[in-house]
């Protein structure tokens, strides 16, 4: 493969690389795609499991307000209904998710958005928050204490390693808080799963191109470069450049995956997320519900967080202050490239979910 010469190498078969990869071959560019894994599709990748599509990555739910991204991800494969509503089990007790009208039901038996209203005001007002600081004051002033201490402190804890206090407070902003009986978690206006898998879609997307699995980048960084006029590059940005500044820090997952035969429903939900700091997993996926799927038999994945360390996969960037300056160190450094371009979660190191990605990598292709 490397004694031909292509216009483009793309480091890394994720959405980034796979988005970027159609709209280049579309402009009539010639690419080589490699992935040090074994498999191509990044973290969107799912596996058939006895006819289930299991997200070995963890969940991926697919949602957006971009009529344009939507219509996009539609022309390789189509999409189904599915509306993510998972469900927080805390100490025994079930709660509906994201924060609305049912879960305060739950929590304080209001029953109407006046009640509701009052009662977090009531919290948040002990509390004194006026210019939320961080995810605990941000958490209060949206929620109140009750389901800050409930649903939220023990699950962000596990998920980040790190408490409440010492957060951005932009993350608990990614969930909704509404005022109605309205369970869906996302207030995009197009949502689904593809029929088929994630994988299906990015090999639709790759087609045509010339793929190369379990190939690392720096093990042939020379010899790849030689062979490419440009790269696109979707790993680490800071291992792209040798760590010279020292480590950016991520959070890892670990998924404990179990194939639970002759049972056709375990929980009876996609996603059940266990809030409480002791359970030490953060959720159970049960991947069938994912499709509506009518299987004898299902799959479970079982989500463990922790640091990132040499050697595991980087999941979640870090983005609190001490790690967005050491970014801006590495982006000043990837700016000034003239034949590399960095593109994705990982090299643009920022907490995409699946349709910025594309939006992203579509705006990056326009320049060429
Ligand atoms: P990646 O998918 O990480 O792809 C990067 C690729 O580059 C990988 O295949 C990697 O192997 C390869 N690579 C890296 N370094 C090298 C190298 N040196 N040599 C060769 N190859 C290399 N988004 C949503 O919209 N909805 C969700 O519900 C959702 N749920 C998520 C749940 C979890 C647990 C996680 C972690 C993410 C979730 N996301 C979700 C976000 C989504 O996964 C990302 O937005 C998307 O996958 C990012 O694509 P990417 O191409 O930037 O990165
Ligand atoms: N979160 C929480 N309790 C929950 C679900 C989410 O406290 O039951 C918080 C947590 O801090 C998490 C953030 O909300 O990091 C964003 O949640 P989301 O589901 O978007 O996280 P992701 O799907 O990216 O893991």
């Amino acid at each position: 493969m490397m004694n031909e010469k292509y216009d483009f190498l793309i480091v890394g078969t994720g959405l980034f690389g796979a988005v970027s990869a159609y709209l280049l071959k579309k402009k009539g560019y010639s690419i080589l795609m490699i992935d040090k894994r074994d498999h191509i599709g990044g973290n969107v990748y799912t596996e058939n499991v006895r006819g289930i599509n299991v997200h070995k990555y963890g969940a991926h739910i697919f949602h957006t307000d971009n009529k344009e991204v939507w219509q996009f991800v539609n022309s390789f494969v189509e999409f189904n209904r599915y509306t993510n509503s998972p469900v927080a089990c805390y100490k025994g007790h079930l709660y509906n998710l994201p924060f609305n009208m049912n879960t305060f039901y739950q929590m304080w038996g209001v029953k109407t958005p006046e009640e509701a209203r009052k009662k977090i005001e009531g919290q948040k007002n002990e509390y004194h928050v006026n210019s939320p600081q961080n995810l605990e004051e941000q958490a209060i002033s949206l929620v109140g204490k009750d389901i800050y201490e409930i649903l939220i402190k023990g699950y962000t804890q596990k998920q980040w390693g790190r408490k409440c206090s010492e957060l951005p407070a932009f993350i608990i902003k990614r969930l909704p808080v509404r005022f109605t009986f309205d369970n869906n978690y996302f207030n995009d206006k197009y949502q689904g799963v593809p029929n088929g898998g994630y994988t299906l879609l990015i090999e639709k997307m790759i087609e045509g191109c010339n793929v190369h699995l379990s190939i690392d980048y720096f093990d042939h960084k020379e010899e790849l470069d030689a062979c490419a006029n440009r790269v696109i590059y979707t790993g680490e940005i800071d291992k792209y450049f040798g760590y010279k500044y020292g480590h950016l820090q991520y959070r890892s997952v670990s998924f404990e995956t179990e194939l639970l035969e002759n049972v056709e429903n375990y929980q009876g939900n996609a996603v059940v997320n266990y809030t409480d700091v002791e359970t030490p997993y953060t959720r159970i996926i049960e991947h069938k519900h994912f499709e509506y799927g009518t299987q004898p038999d299902t799959v479970i994945s079982r989500e463990y967080s922790k640091e990132w360390l040499p050697g595991d996969e980087p999941y979640y960037p870090v983005n609190d202050d001490k790690n967005m300056e050491l970014y801006a160190k590495y982006k000043a450094l990837a700016d000034a490239q003239e034949k590399v371009f960095f593109g994705g979660r990982l090299a643009e190191y920022k907490y995409y979910d699946m349709h910025k990605v594309i939006e992203r990598a579509m705006e990056m292709v326009a320049h060429f």
